[in-house]
């Protein structure tokens, strides 16, 4: 059994918990060290720190205080690792804590945070989740069940300073191309609402004030929101500071590829079990920049899908120049639409592609001036027969059950 390093207190608040952080920062204090060949286990809090609710009201959805995302247990520091190491992280396990045993998807308003199809669908939604063992299912999405391919959404190491500072550069000009943007083109640091650890209080204004915010994946990993990087998978990681820093967290029950809604996985609180090990100067012996890794052997195995097609046209008829973003949006659009007529309502479907495990192909990304993506979507997890037929879809999802809406 890999041996309990850090704890999380689910009655205490976040930020009484110094082995959490939601910031960025390469003098956030390592928590703990281990040694290459250890076997750890590590619990996280959901990525809100506790502010949604397992209930039947999207107001908390609505009103999250996204400047305190996401909540990571760490910075680990593993003996011997030094700049330019790869740090290789065997995911051993993840699962659920019997203490916070539910999941949540949440639609974001667009003034709060918005999601991939934020003109369409504005409003704050939210959806619970119940685990049946390996299966997720939901009171607000009847007639669907799939298997979780569970994973944290959020892994990465601790950035150098030069590297925050590059980050803090690129990302500053572009945030500058549109500063009243809604929903805003980047994060910038905040400082009021960082948690910077167990950072030594004379330190903590200078460097909440510069720290990153926990939102985009960067070339340390972090937010990249893959299903793939799933318990059993293996992943290695750029080091940037002495000890690598290991954070992790936003662990994901299940997710489709692109977590469409933003805050579109099965959001939830668990523990992640970890072997770590070394590979000394091995970002230039293997040219590695981002992090690279090996999935699970273990994976929900659906094997037939309805895979929808979308096009760089735009909803209003714009034609894009290979712009994949574009297409993948008209695929998940014309999935919905297909979904709808069967009695889903536009968001049930819309949280379906978040959170089953649909996967995003760019299929073809030089046929000018077209980019074409493809959303794969399982047929298995519906109850019922979904596939085109010339009799027409029936409306098996009887509108009864929707998700919930702010009250
Ligand atoms: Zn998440």
């Amino acid at each position: 059994m890999a041996k309990p390093l850090i704890k999380v207190d689910f009655k205490a608040s976040p930020e009484k918990q110094p082995y959490l952080h939601n910031r960025w920062h390469p003098e956030i204090p390592m928590v703990a060290w281990v040694k290459p060949g250890d076997e750890f286990r590590i619990e996280c809090i959901d990525w809100t720190g506790g502010q949604i609710a397992n209930d039947n009201n999207a107001k908390d959805v609505q009103v999250v205080d996204l400047s305190k995302v996401h909540y990571l247990s760490g910075p680990i520091g593993v003996k011997g690792a030094e700049p330019g190491d790869l740090l290789v992280v065997d995911l051993l396990d993840v699962g659920v804590l019997p203490e916070s045993a539910w999941g949540f998807t949440g639609i974001f308003a667009k003034e709060n945070g918005g999601g991939f199809l934020t003109d369409q669908y504005p409003d704050a939604r939210k959806a619970c989740w119940n685990f049946s063992g390996l299966y997720a299912n939901s009171r607000h999405i009847p007639r669907v069940e799939f298997a979780g391919i569970i994973h944290p959404g959020l892994i990465g190491c601790l950035p150098s300073k030069e590297l925050l500072s590059t980050w803090n550069t690129r990302e500053g000009a572009l945030f500058a191309t549109d500063p009243q943007r809604v929903p805003p083109l980047c994060a910038m640091p905040y400082a009021p609402t960082a948690h910077m650890g167990g950072m030594a209080k004379s330190k903590i204004p200078k460097a909440a004030a510069e720290a990153a915010r926990t939102v985009p994946p960067r070339e340390h990993g972090g937010n990249c929101d893959i299903k793939n990087l799933s318990r059993g998978s293996k992943i290695f990681f750029p080091v940037y500071v002495k000890g690598g820093g290991l954070s992790m967290g936003d662990i994901h029950f299940s997710q489709g590829d692109g977590e469409i809604t933003f805050c579109g996985a099965i959001e939830m609180a668990g523990f992640l079990d970890v072997r770590v090990s070394i590979i000394k100067g091995g970002m230039k012996m293997y040219g590695i920049k981002n992090p690279i890794f090996q999935p699970s052997p273990v994976e929900p195995k659906y094997s037939r899908f309805l895979i929808f097609e979308g096009i760089s046209v735009d909803e209003s008829g714009k034609q894009h120049y290979l712009d994949a973003t574009v297409a993948y949006r008209q695929a998940c659009l014309n999935a919905i639409e297909y979904l709808k007529k069967f009695g889903y309502s536009g968001e049930q479907a819309y949280a379906i592609l978040g959170t089953a495990p649909v996967e995003g192909h760019i299929s073809g990304i030089v046929d000018i001036p077209n980019a074409c993506a493809t959303l794969y979507l399982p047929t298995e997890i519906f109850d019922f027969p979904m596939m085109p037929t010339s009799a027409g879809p029936t409306k098996f999802v009887d509108g009864k059950a929707d998700l919930a809406v702010v009250k």
